[in-house]
């Protein structure tokens, strides 16, 4: 980006421009300027220029022509800026790239005193200090949408995913439980560790990192379960504490109706709650008819060669399942054996053979299970 270490224009004018504006010598800003971890890690060089004339031209947080509305403390605070000259603008960069890696959104969402907290966790030690203000800042420079709640300040609202913000907080925070799937992981996560860690060691991060398109993967079964929160019924308390445990990142979506057993074959739940979920399966293929019936979790298999019985050699195939409860299995068993053929897939758990039955008109090795709820009126 400067080769032979003539700073390029751009970042001259930049220098200068923050030297003006913090007091501190142009040499010192331009080496500020030239880090590289202020050359854009998820997206383009954060502009010094910007950021000074967000101060004065923004909607909400610039001055407009009248007093500071923006400082350190944050919006309609008093204290005025605490810039050092020598890494202020470095740490307004690595905020721009901390905020970068979220999906925005167009409600404001987080309160940016909780994210400024994330930013120092998630940027420490490159950046130890975030201040209130600074996140703000950093934030309205991007041209993410800020709300004032209350219209005192000192604390906004801020455009980025809440669920995303929450994953974070709980994967960098001290004493929070982790979570455990990764839904809610933002899309620059991992690109933006690794460039911090490589431009924290010197090197020029040079290629501009993608945010990948988002796939919409159907999850109709997830759909219809949401849908159903607070209804009065097991199947609304299921809803609910499913749509928690989404919300929180403490399990993966359902996307259809298998992967909720698999939710509950993973966590702890009691009997009811499992109960309310082959009921929620029950009703959800009764009301959509052509939904894919339940194929279970593959636990084991095995292949043998048979001597056979007299009309030459052949093969036994055994596969085993888990059953929906989680507490048996699913034996589908193959005797491949000249004179002797044999196809079978039985349940084995009392409970779930009461429970769920194998759909009519599928073979043997394309076995899959309904509840036999299915026929029953809710
Ligand atoms: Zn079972």
């Amino acid at each position: 980006m400067t080769p032979n270490n003539t700073p390029n224009r751009a970042l001259q004018q930049d220098a200068r421009a923050w030297s003006k504006f913090t007091g501190t010598k142009y040499t010192t800003a331009l080496r500020q300027m030239s880090s590289p971890l202020a050359q854009g890690l998820l997206g383009k060089r954060v502009s010094a220029r910007h950021l000074i004339r967000t101060l004065s031209e923004h909607d909400l947080v610039g001055a407009r022509g009248g007093d500071p509305v923006l400082g350190e403390n944050g919006f309609r605070s008093e204290s005025p800026w605490q810039l050092d000259g020598k890494s202020d603008f470095i740490e307004l960069a690595l905020i721009t790239e901390f905020l970068r890696m979220f999906t925005p959104t167009s409600a404001a969402e987080v309160g940016s005193y909780s994210l400024k907290h994330t930013a120092e966790w998630f940027l420490s030690p490159r950046c130890s200090y975030v201040s209130n203000g600074r996140l703000i800042w950093a934030a309205a420079a991007m041209g993410l949408s800020i709300t004032d709640p209350d219209g005192e300040g000192p604390n906004l609202l801020i455009g980025i995913s809440e669920r995303e913000h929450d994953y974070v907080r709980r994967m960098v925070g001290h004493g929070q439980s982790r979570p455990r799937a990764d839904h809610y992981l933002p899309a620059g996560y991992e690109h933006l560790r690794d460039a911090l860690t490589r431009a924290g060691a010197g090197e020029l991060v040079t290629s501009d990192w993608v945010p990948p398109v988002p796939t919409d993967e159907p999850a109709p079964f997830h759909d219809w379960l949401v849908r159903q929160v607070g209804r009065n019924d097991a199947v609304g308390d299921l809803a609910g504490d499913y749509s928690a445990g989404v919300h929180d990142s403490d399990h993966h979506l359902a996307r259809t109706a298998g992967d909720l057993l698999t939710i509950f074959h993973e966590t702890s739940h009691s009997a009811e709650a499992y109960d309310a979920a082959v009921t929620s399966i029950a009703e959800w293929m009764r009301t959509a008819p052509s939904v894919d019936p339940i194929r279970t979790k593959p636990v084991g298999e095995s292949k043998d060669d048979h001597q056979g019985w007299g009309a030459g050699a052949g093969t036994t195939e055994r596969y085993e399942y888990l059953c929906p409860c989680g507490a048996g299995a699913i034996i589908e068993e193959h005797d491949n054996i000249p004179g002797f053929r044999e196809h079978d897939v039985r349940i084995f758990c009392d409970k779930c053979r009461e429970e769920w039955r194998f759909v009519e008109g599928r073979g043997v090795r394309d076995w899959a299970l309904e509840p036999t709820a299915m026929n029953t009126a809710a």
